[in-house]
C-alpha cells in the first residue's frame, strides 16, 4: 500500500468537542479524515470530539487524524469547522490569519460577523453557500440537517402523542390513525410527510409556495388548500418571501381553523435571513384536541411557527404538548454528523489549493463572510 503522505504539507483543518446537553454531533468523522488526507488536508481533532456521535478518539487516530488537547486544536489549526459557530470568547484565542467554517448567523448578526473582521479572521459562512449551484449541492449543510430534522420531528411527535400513528386492527377493536399536519414543506417538512407516511399517519401539509403542491402529493400526502391567492408567496431562488401584514394574518385566521382536524402538527417554515413566521397563533393551539402534539422546529428563544412555543416542552390549559426543538438534528447524531462532516469538508477542500488555503473569484465566494487577510489568488 502507498502511504498517503499528501497531508503533511498541507494546511491543517481542526475541530473541537462541541458536546452539550443539547449537542451530540461533532463536525469531522472518521471517514472524512481519511477524505480530507487524500485531499492534502491534514486533520487535528480535540480529544472527546467524536464521542456524542459515538466515535472514539482511536477511530480517528486510525484515519489518520491527530488528536490533540483543546488550546492544541485552537492555536494549531489553519482552518477550524463548527457544527455551532464558536464564542466570541473562543474567538479571541484563535489565532489571527485562520478560517472559521460553520454556520456563522451571518444573515441576522452583522455584530458576530464584525468580531471575526475585528479579529483578523476569515469567516466560511455555511448558510450563504449558493445552494442551487451543482458544484455546491455536497456541501449544502442546510439540506443535510433538515432532512435529519424532518425524520426526527416525527419520532418526537410520534413518541409524545398518546395513541399509534398507523391504523390498528385488533381483536379489541380498531384504531384509527393519526392525522398529522405539517407545515412548511420545504426539505425538513418534505421529509416529515415520508417519514409520518411510513409509520402509518395520515398526512396532510401546506407550504406557501405554489410549486410545493405536486412535490407534497408526490410524497402521497394531501395538499391543505387555505383558499388564500398566497402565489407570489415565492420570492428569490425558489425560497418564500416574507408575506405582508393582511396576508399573514389571513393565513393564521385559516391554518388556526384547519388545525382543529388534525393530532399532530409539525411546523418546519422558514424564510432565509428573517425570523420564522407565526403560522399557528394560541388561538389555533387552544383549538387543537386535547392530546394533541405540536413539535416546532423553528422554535428559538425568540418564537418560531407557533406562538407561545420556546425550547422545550410545554403542556397547554387544554391539554395540547408543544415541543420547541430547534435541536433535533443532534438527536440523531450519527447520521447527522456523517453528513455535515462531508458538507464542511468539501467546503474546506474547495479553498485549499496548491497546499495553501486561497479563494479565486467564483460563484462559491458568496460563503466568504470576512476576508480580512488577503486571501485571493493573485492576478485572478
Ligand atoms: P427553509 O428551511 O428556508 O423553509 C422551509 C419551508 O418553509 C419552505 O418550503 C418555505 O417555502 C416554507 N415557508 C416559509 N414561510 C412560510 C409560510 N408563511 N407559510 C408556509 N410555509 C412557509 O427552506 P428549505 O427547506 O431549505 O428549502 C426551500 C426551497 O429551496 C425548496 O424549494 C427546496 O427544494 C429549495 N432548495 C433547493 C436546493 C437546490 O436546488 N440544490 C437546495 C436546497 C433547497
Amino acid at each position: 500500500m502507498v502511504e498517503d503522505t499528501s497531508a503533511e504539507s498541507g494546511p491543517v483543518y481542526g475541530v473541537l468537542d462541541e458536546a452539550s446537553d443539547d449537542e451530540r454531533r461533532v463536525a469531522v468523522t472518521p471517514d472524512i479524515v481519511t477524505r480530507l488526507r487524500k485531499a492534502g488536508i491534514a486533520c487535528l481533532v480535540e480529544s472527546g470530539a467524536g464521542h456524542g456521535s459515538h466515535f472514539s478518539d482511536d477511530d480517528y487516530t486510525k484515519a489518520g487524524a491527530s488528536v490533540a488537547s483543546r488550546n492544541d486544536v485552537v492555536t494549531g489549526s489553519d482552518i477550524l469547522g463548527f457544527v455551532s459557530r464558536p464564542s466570541l470568547d473562543l474567538l479571541d484565542s484563535v489565532p489571527q490569519g485562520t478560517w472559521i467554517v460553520g454556520m456563522l448567523g451571518s444573515w441576522t448578526d452583522q455584530e458576530y460577523v464584525d468580531a471575526l473582521n475585528a479579529r483578523g479572521l476569515v469567516g466560511i459562512a455555511m448558510e450563504k453557500l449558493p445552494r442551487r449551484l451543482s458544484s455546491a449541492q455536497s456541501m449544502d449543510e442546510m439540506t443535510s440537517q433538515n432532512s435529519v430534522m424532518g425524520y426526527k420531528a416525527v419520532l418526537v411527535a410520534a413518541n409524545a402523542y398518546g395513541s399509534f400513528l398507523p391504523m390498528m386492527t385488533t381483536a379489541a377493536g380498531t384504531v384509527r390513525p393519526a392525522k398529522v399536519l405539517v407545515l412548511g414543506a420545504g426539505i425538513a417538512g418534505l421529509q416529515a410527510i415520508g417519514t409520518a407516511r411510513r409509520l402509518g399517519a395520515v398526512v396532510t401539509a401546506y407550504d406557501v409556495r405554489d410549486a410545493s403542491r405536486s412535490e407534497v402529493e408526490s410524497l402521497g400526502a394531501k395538499f391543505l388548500d387555505l383558499g388564500l391567492d398566497l402565489s407570489s408567496g415565492q420570492g428569490e431562488g425558489g425560497y418564500a418571501r416574507e408575506l405582508t401584514d393582511e396576508e399573514r394574518a389571513a393565513q393564521q385566521a385559516a391554518v388556526d381553523s384547519r388545525a382543529a382536524d388534525f393530532d399532530i402538527v409539525i411546523t418546519t417554515a422558514k424564510v432565509p435571513g428573517r425570523r420564522p413566521p407565526v403560522l399557528l397563533t394560541a388561538a389555533g393551539v387552544s383549538g387543537l384536541r386535547r392530546g394533541a402534539v405540536v413539535v416546532d422546529c423553528a422554535a428559538s428563544d425568540l418564537g418560531g411557527n407557533v406562538e407561545g412555543s420556546s425550547v422545550g416542552t410545554i403542556v397547554t390549559e387544554n391539554g395540547v404538548t408543544i415541543i420547541g426543538a430547534p435541536d433535533l438534528p443532534s438527536g440523531v447524531p450519527d447520521t447527522a454528523s456523517a453528513l455535515l462532516a462531508r458538507n464542511l469538508a468539501d467546503v474546506v477542500s474547495h479553498f485549499v489549493r496548491d497546499h495553501h488555503l486561497k479563494a479565486i473569484h467564483d460563484d462559491l465566494d458568496d460563503a466568504l463572510v470576512v476576508t480580512t487577510p488577503d486571501i485571493f489568488e493573485e492576478g485572478e
